[in-house]
């Protein structure tokens, strides 16, 4: 029978919840699972990716994959899915997923949808939903002479059961091959805001223009530790220089979809709402009563952020 590969990642030794959420979605096909884990932390963690569905494990725990090197991973995930013989390859539409698969697609002449947020399978049949022009519509994409289907997923979209630990698979150790690499990482330097990554992330406080000011910023990471978020930012106050670009949601930035998402003085331009409107619950804390996130909004709070946030906070520590 033909195989699922999923291309799984790890973050401080944890597997990602999108990964999580792949693996899970994928033993729900009926189609064996292979798990595909590249770099130290997948060697300690490869337990974990049993634990979430998979029944064989490919694992190149080489240094030479903690840092993610486009030249380097894309040979390594182009043998493993030939080398599993898997006809469908889920991985997520994180920024290096959305690098990767593309380039891996080339390779195997396999055919590439990302954005995913909704997926079937049913046999060979894989239909895949995904926004369109920046969340104004979704179109339902379908795969045509692609005897390899590549699926990117956005991250919290699929439900993530608890892992069951009772559940083994068969590691494999695989050296893949290396290419003469044009280019060499030497350095990752994660911003403040990648302690959890944006994408990931359960909670999301982001702040707007209406902050003011880059030190205004200190009253969202107060109120984010309170509720274990992380905190984003729209594209004004990054081109403003307040925060880093990895903080930035919308159109050019992330796209999150968290649980709970926080949108503190953002006016709610399309092009941030193309990042955040598939978040679960949105609240709205904005001083203009007519802003457009408030169309978008769950709960709408009207009023100063400047008072509202720090009694939110304070609240929030009492629960
Ligand atoms: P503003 O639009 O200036 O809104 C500030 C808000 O704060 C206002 O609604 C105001 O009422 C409110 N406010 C002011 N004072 C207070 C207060 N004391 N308390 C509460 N509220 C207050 N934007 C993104 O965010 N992400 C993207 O990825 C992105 N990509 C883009 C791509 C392109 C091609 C283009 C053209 C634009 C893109 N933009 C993006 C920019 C986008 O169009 C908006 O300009 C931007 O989102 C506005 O940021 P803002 O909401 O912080 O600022």
């Amino acid at each position: 029978m033909s195989k699922v590969l999923v291309f799984t990642e790890f973050q401080n030794g944890n597997l990602k919840r999108s990964s999580q959420e792949l693996l899970q979605f994928a033993a729900t096909t009926g189609k064996p699972v292979v798990a595909l884990a590249l770099g130290s932390q997948a060697k300690t963690g490869a337990a974990q990716l049993a634990h979430h569905g998979a029944q064989e494990v490919l694992l190149c725990a080489d240094t030479a994959y903690d840092a993610y090197n486009p030249e380097l991973f894309s040979v390594a995930a182009a043998e493993a899915i030939q080398q599993a013989g898997a006809s469908l390859v889920l991985a997520s539409a994180s920024s290096s997923g959305k690098d990767l698969f593309p380039r891996v697609a080339a390779k195997i002449g396999a055919g590439v949808v990302s954005d995913g947020t909704e997926i079937t399978v049913s046999g060979d049949d894989v239909k895949v939903k995904k926004p369109m022009y920046a969340g104004k519509c979704f179109a339902t994409a379908q795969f045509e002479n692609a005897a390899t289907k590549i699926v990117l997923m956005r991250a919290n979209q699929l439900p993530v059961a608890a892992a069951d630990t009772s559940k083994t698979a068969t590691i494999t150790e695989h050296a893949f091959t290396k290419p003469s690499l044009k280019t060499l990482i030497k350095e990752v330097v994660k911003g403040a805001s990648e302690k959890l990554d944006l994408t990931e992330a359960n909670v999301v406080v982001s702040g707007g223009r209406g902050l003011k000011e880059a030190a205004n910023f200190s009253m969202l990471n107060d109120l984010a530790s309170v509720l274990g978020a992380t905190v984003g930012a729209s594209r004004a106050v990054v081109d403003a220089g307040w925060v880093g670009h990895s903080m930035q949601v919308g159109q050019t930035g992330k796209t999150v979809a968290p649980t709970l998402y926080i949108a503190v003085g953002i006016s709610g331009a399309i092009q941030h709402l193309a990042g955040m409107s598939g978040s679960k619950v949105i609240v709205a804390i904005n001083n203009d009563p007519n802003a457009p996130i408030f169309q978008k909004a769950t709960y709408g709070i009207v009023g100063d952020a400047f008072e509202i946030v720090p009694k939110l906070t304070e609240e929030f520590k009492k629960i």
